[in-house]
């Protein structure tokens, strides 16, 4: 079976959408068994145009909230009446099928209004209606069109915690809602459509998987089906040596492990949500990214490093490079420390009990400097880390990753890495951790800066 997965701009327009149901109908003939499973994004902008009507109705501006659901549903409806051209009753029953999600979108912006409260629970419920209604738009295509398939509420198969905003999955209750609503239909034959980002507690209460979630929530879906593949389709060729947006000449790479895979969404490839390796290694699934604009490119295959060829010419040491943007960097410096033993465990105890987990970090005898993407808890975090020494904070800045093969057997790297940089400020270095990445922190104005010195040092001249 297959899990394919459409982002955005995927289902950003009618004729995408069309597209999307015949790359579905092509794979269903080429693929024997049972007929893939579908998850689907929200259309493109509207995730961000939910959460801008909850943030307006919060700031008690409830006219223009309503507004941007209005343009929601405009956009909706002009989508549903060129896909359904032909057939206006068709249309005008897909129509009011979206009825009920915005009567409760209005309902819930309402409140948030008169309240003047905007609880993550809330934003769940608001942020993650996009998904049901793209899903349905295709799901009325694919029934107009005659492809045997089935709409599934994808909150009724992705049970998870309620950590609204950021949930984890509950892999053992996905696996057996994933039996009784996806397989039976997959194995009929019938094309199932659900939605990315959104599941829902026991309880039945929305939520969701975090920003560019529907990669993660995809991955969770082929594990719990044991899936032959997971496939991303997207709007770039596939997993390219850096960001095509900030280097045009970026190269697509046709194979990569899941480790690197992993590292470089961590790191910043928005092309796949950073979760979304972990349950693929798990199930040892393939993960597959293609573009929907050009479905018969290649793409890019991420797999057990042991199933890689090797003698392809992406055998280079460098794979990509990535960039995360808005990290923050702590300084910290206990004098009092100099020979006692216990400075560095003292100090992870305090990220431990705030529940923060380090991205980089570098230590001396008696100084640490780390980074940390979630900052909710940093002023509790300062509070305690400052009864060990001085702490010194330095906020928005960017750790740039240089993602490759078997960095320690090979000398030279870090020397060739910093070498290609010109004018940019290094405020801090972590390599040696993992075979395969070298980390280090700029300010966010240099990341592009260094992005493309080091892409252009690393793959234009060979
Ligand atoms: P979708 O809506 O399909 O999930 P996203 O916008 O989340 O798409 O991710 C695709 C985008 O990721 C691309 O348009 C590209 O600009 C960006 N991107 C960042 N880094 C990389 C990379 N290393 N390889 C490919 N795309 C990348
Ligand atoms: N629609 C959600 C977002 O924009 C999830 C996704 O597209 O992956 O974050
Ligand atoms: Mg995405």
């Amino acid at each position: 079976m297959l899990v394919m997965k459409f982002g955005g701009t995927s289902v950003g327009s009618a004729e995408r959408m069309k597209d999307v149901l015949s790359i579905v109908e092509k794979a269903k003939s080429n693929h024997k068994g049972a007929a893939p499973l579908v998850v689907l994004s929200a259309m493109s902008g509207v995730t961000n145009s939910l959460i801008k009507a909850g943030e307006r109705a919060v700031a008690r501006d409830l006219k223009s909230a309503l507004a941007e659901v209005q343009s929601i549903r405009k956009k909706h409806d002009e989508a549903i009446d060129q896909a359904l051209s032909s057939d206006a009753a068709a249309a005008q029953k897909v129509k009011q099928s979206l009825d009920p999600h915005f009567e409760e979108l209005e309902i819930i912006l309402k409140g948030v209004s008169y309240l003047g409260e905007l609880s993550k629970r809330s934003v769940d419920a608001i942020s993650g209606m996009g998904e049901l209604l793209s899903s349905k738009v295709v799901a009325a295509i694919a029934e107009h069109e005659g492809t045997a398939s089935v709409w599934v509420d994808a909150r009724d198969v992705m049970i998870t915690d309620d950590t609204f905003g950021k949930a984890t999955p509950l892999t053992d209750d996905i696996e057996k809602m994933a039996g009784e609503k996806i397989a039976k239909a997959s194995k009929d034959g019938k094309v199932v459509i659900t939605q990315g980002f959104i599941g829902a507690t026991e309880k039945g209460i929305t939520t969701t998987l975090g920003r560019g979630g529907s990669d993660y929530s995809a991955a969770i879906f082929g594990a719990a089906l044991k899936a032959d593949e997971i496939q991303i389709w997207t709007d770039v060729d596939g997993m390219m040596t850096s960001d095509p947006r900030l280097v045009p000449e970026a190269e697509v790479i046709s194979e990569v492990g899941f480790q690197e895979a992993a590292e470089l969404a961590y790191f910043g490839a928005k092309v796949l949500h950073p979760l979304t390796i972990k349950p693929a290694i798990e199930q040892g699934i393939p993960v597959r990214i293609l573009n929907t604009m050009r479905p018969d490119n290649p793409g890019t295959i991420i797999k057990a490093d042991e199933d890689l060829d090797r003698s392809d010419a992406d055998s280079r040491p460098i794979c990509a490079i990535a960039a995360k943007k808005g990290i923050t960097a702590l300084f910290i410096s206990s004098f009092k420390m100099l020979m006692a033993h216990g400075f560095l465990s003292k100090v992870f105890a305090i990220f431990d009990r705030h529940s923060t987990s380090i991205d980089l970090i570098a230590t001396s005898e008696v100084s640490v400097s780390l980074t940390l993407d979630n900052t909710d808890q940093l002023d509790s975090i300062i509070r305690d880390l400052k009864e060990l020494g001085d702490v010194r904070i330095l906020t928005d800045v960017s750790i740039v990753s240089v993602v490759g093969r078997q960095f320690r057997e090979q000398s030279g790297i870090a020397g060739e890495v910093f070498s290609a940089l010109t004018n940019v400020n290094v405020i801090m270095i972590s390599g040696g951790a993992s075979d395969i990445n070298l980390s280090f922190v700029v300010s966010n104005e240099d990341a592009d800066k260094s992005i493309k010195q080091l892409h252009k040092h690393f793959f234009s001249a060979k």
